[in-house]
């Protein structure tokens, strides 16, 4: 099986990144705040890729930790002093604003590698390919194009395949390609077991399970398709649930007969709204952006200050939802 890689603009990117990398002997790896299995995915999997070629070379990974993505990997984080003799690389993230950690800033040398709408240019070399299921099989795909130079690890092959089971929900999301399943064939290939990780990935703690009779029982639709739910903080503490929990109902709606697009308003102790939008065809990343967010044209997050606030997003979201054309029809 021969792996086709993406175009010439890219490659040049990527010669860049690998020569870059070759370069300090220091490398700090960031991802965004309250991250999912693609970023700590794309990070560690990075990591381990760079500590499997260059094993001489010092490399940390940054951010907070997160208890349930800790089968994943921890962080191993640098002192403050460490960013001044380091290269820093921000996988998955659009803006600096969602960078998880601090003092990327004193950093001399920066890499963006991100499959985010470029909304926020930042890096001294930025690779953003926004037709990558994820930035994990960017990862993957640095690797293949380089595979003379660079070596996959059995742990780097886990970290990057939970990381594109992730983003695509399992391969069944839009931006799952060919060259995605290219991709996770050849990392199958690494000694990992990949129904163990899918099985851990499939597990909700039994407050989430309730979360997600809440969310089916309470979801409300409308006549374009759009559907949405609120959870207060007051719902959220009866159930014992945290807001990073949501991570496990977000997809649910999705599969509810009628429902095209959806937003997921959770309550935030400081009292606004995280909005995490989704869509089945409606473009929703241009409402997020008016709302101090971003994302995906599919799969977006913002945030609204007041309930009054979601209203308005929702409005914006059945104009879009009753404006589209599905691709059948166009
Ligand atoms: P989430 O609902 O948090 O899973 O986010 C869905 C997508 O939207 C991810 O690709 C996020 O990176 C992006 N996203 C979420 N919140 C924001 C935000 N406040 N600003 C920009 N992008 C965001």
């Amino acid at each position: 099986m021969t792996l086709q890689t993406v175009n010439t603009k890219d490659n040049t990117l990527k010669r860049d990144i690998l020569d870059t990398i070759k370069k300090w002997d220091t490398i700090i790896i960031h991802r965004h705040q309250r991250p999912d299995p693609d970023a700590i995915g794309s990070q560690c999997g990075l990591a381990e890729i760079i500590k499997a070629s260059f094993p001489d070379k010092q490399v940390y990974t940054a951010g907070s930790d997160n208890d349930s993505l800790a089968f994943l990997q921890k962080m191993k984080q640098p002192e403050k002093e460490v960013y001044e003799k380091a290269l820093v690389i921000v996988t998955d993230t659009a803006n600096v604003k969602r960078i998880d950690g601090e003092h990327f800033e004193l950093a001399k040398e920066w890499i963006k590698i991100d499959h985010h709408p470029k909304d926020d240019s930042y890096g001294d070399i930025e690779w953003v390919n926004t037709a990558a299921s994820s930035c994990s099989e960017m990862i993957a795909d640095l690797w293949i194009t380089f595979k003379d130079e660079l070596t996959m690890s059995d742990e780097a092959a886990r970290l990057l395949y939970a990381g594109i089971v992730g983003d695509t929900n399992r391969f069944l999301y839009q931006a799952t390609s060919s060259y995605t399943m290219q991709i996770s064939a050849a990392l199958m290939t690494f000694s990992f077991s990949h129904t163990a990780l899918n099985n851990r990935m499939n597990v909700i703690k039994p407050p989430v399970a309730k979360l997600m009779g809440y969310v089916l029982d309470k979801f409300s639709i409308n006549d374009h398709g759009v559907g949405h739910i609120i959870l207060t903080q007051e719902t959220l503490s009866k159930m014992g649930i945290e807001d990073k929990d949501t991570n496990g109902i977000v997809s649910l709606p999705g599969s509810i007969e009628g429902v095209l697009s959806w937003g997921i308003f959770v309550e935030q102790v400081e009292g606004h709204y995280r909005c995490r939008l989704r869509s089945k065809g409606p473009v929703i990343n241009e409402i997020a952006k008016n709302h101090d967010g971003g994302g995906h044209p599919l799969a977006s997050g913002a945030n609204a200050m007041n309930q009054e606030e979601v209203e308005v997003i929702l409005a914006e979201i059945t104009d879009a939802a009753r404006n589209w054309v599905p691709e059948e029809e166009n």
